[in-house]
C-alpha cells in the first residue's frame, strides 16, 4: 500500500492468497498482540461468512475483502457503532472514487439501487465493561460481472464494475477506503456517536419507506422510521406500535 496516508490504519498489512476467513486470521493476530489497525488482506476466503453465518461469495482476483483489527477505548455496548463507521466510510470512499451512488441498507451492508455490493461483518472479544479487540471485516464486489456471482445472489447483488462498465484498480480503492475509514474511525472516537449517526441517517437507503424484518422466529412488516442513539431501528408497525430491533438476529428486506 505504497503511498497510503493513513495515522495508524494499514501500517500492518498481512496479505494472503488464500484464507479461511479474513476475521479469523484478524482474531488470531489479535490474540498475538498485532498492533492496532492492522490489516488483513486476502485473495480468497474458503470460509468467509456474512451474519448468522450466511455464506459471503468472493471470487479470487476480482474483489476487496480485509479485516483490520481495533482497539477502541469504548464500552463493549457501544461496538456496534463501528459496523456504522465502517458502513459510512465505504459508502463514502465508494461515491467518491467511483461516483457509484452506494447507499447503506441496515445495520450492515451497501446497496445500488437495491442490489448488494459490499457487505460488513464486525466481531468482538470483550469482558463486562472493556473491549479486548474488534475485527471489522468488509466484503466489497469490484471487478465481477454478474456471471460470475453464484446464481442464487446473481438477481441481488452487483458489482463497481457491473455499474460502471470498466475495470477498477483496487489497490486504489482500497487505499481510499482506509483513509476515509480511519477519517471517521478518528473523528467518532473524538466527537461521539452523534455526527456518525447523522452521516449514516444521510446515506440511508432503508429508512423512510416500507420494510419487512425476519428474525429466526418472528417477521414484522412495517415502516422503517428512524434510528435511535444506539444504531437500533425504531419500526413502526400496521397498529400503530414502535418496535425497536438491535441488529444481530434480523434481517430487513427493503
Ligand atoms: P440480508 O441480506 O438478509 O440482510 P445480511 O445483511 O445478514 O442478510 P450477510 O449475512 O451480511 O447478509 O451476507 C450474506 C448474504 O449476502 C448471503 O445470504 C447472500 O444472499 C448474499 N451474498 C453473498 N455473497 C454476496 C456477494 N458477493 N455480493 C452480494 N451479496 C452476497
Amino acid at each position: 500500500l505504497d503511498g497510503l496516508n493513513s495515522k495508524f490504519f494499514g501500517h500492518e498489512v498481512y496479505y494472503y492468497d488464500s484464507v479461511s476467513s479474513t476475521n479469523d486470521v484478524a482474531k488470531e493476530l489479535a490474540l498475538q498482540g498485532a498492533r492496532d489497525g492492522s490489516l488483513v488482506v486476502a485473495e480468497e476466503q474458503t470460509g468467509g461468512k456474512g451474519r448468522l453465518g450466511r455464506e459471503w461469495y468472493s471470487p479470487k482476483y476480482k474483489d476487496i475483502k480485509f479485516s483490520l483489527l481495533l482497539y477502541p477505548p469504548v464500552n463493549p455496548s457501544e461496538a456496534s457503532q463501528v459496523t456504522m463507521v465502517t458502513a459510512v466510510a465505504m459508502a463514502l470512499a465508494v461515491r467518491k472514487k467511483t461516483g457509484v451512488p452506494a447507499g447503506i441498507k441496515w445495520p450492515n451492508d451497501l446497496l445500488v439501487e437495491g442490489r448488494k455490493i459490499c457487505g460488513i461483518l464486525t466481531e468482538m472479544s470483550a469482558e463486562l465493561d472493556k473491549i479486548n479487540y474488534l475485527v471489522v471485516g468488509a466484503g466489497l464486489n469490484v471487478n465481477q460481472e454478474l456471471a460470475d456471482f453464484p446464481e442464487e445472489v446473481r438477481d441481488i447483488a452487483t458489482s463497481l464494475k457491473v455499474e460502471k462498465g470498466v475495470e477498477l484498480a483496487r489497490v486504489s480503492l482500497l487505499q481510499a477506503i482506509l483513509e476515509e475509514y480511519e477519517q471517521w474511525y478518528m473523528l467518532w472516537l473524538e466527537q461521539g456517536f452523534s455526527v456518525i449517526l447523522a452521516k449514516w441517517k444521510e446515506l440511508s437507503v432503508s429508512l423512510h419507506c416500507p420494510v419487512r424484518i425476519h428474525t429466526l422466529n418472528k417477521s414484522w412488516e412495517g415502516w422503517a422510521e428512524d434510528v435511535d442513539a444506539d444504531g437500533a431501528l425504531l419500526l413502526r408497525l400496521p397498529d400503530g406500535g414502535l418496535q425497536r430491533l438491535i441488529a444481530g438476529d434480523v434481517s430487513l428486506r427493503v
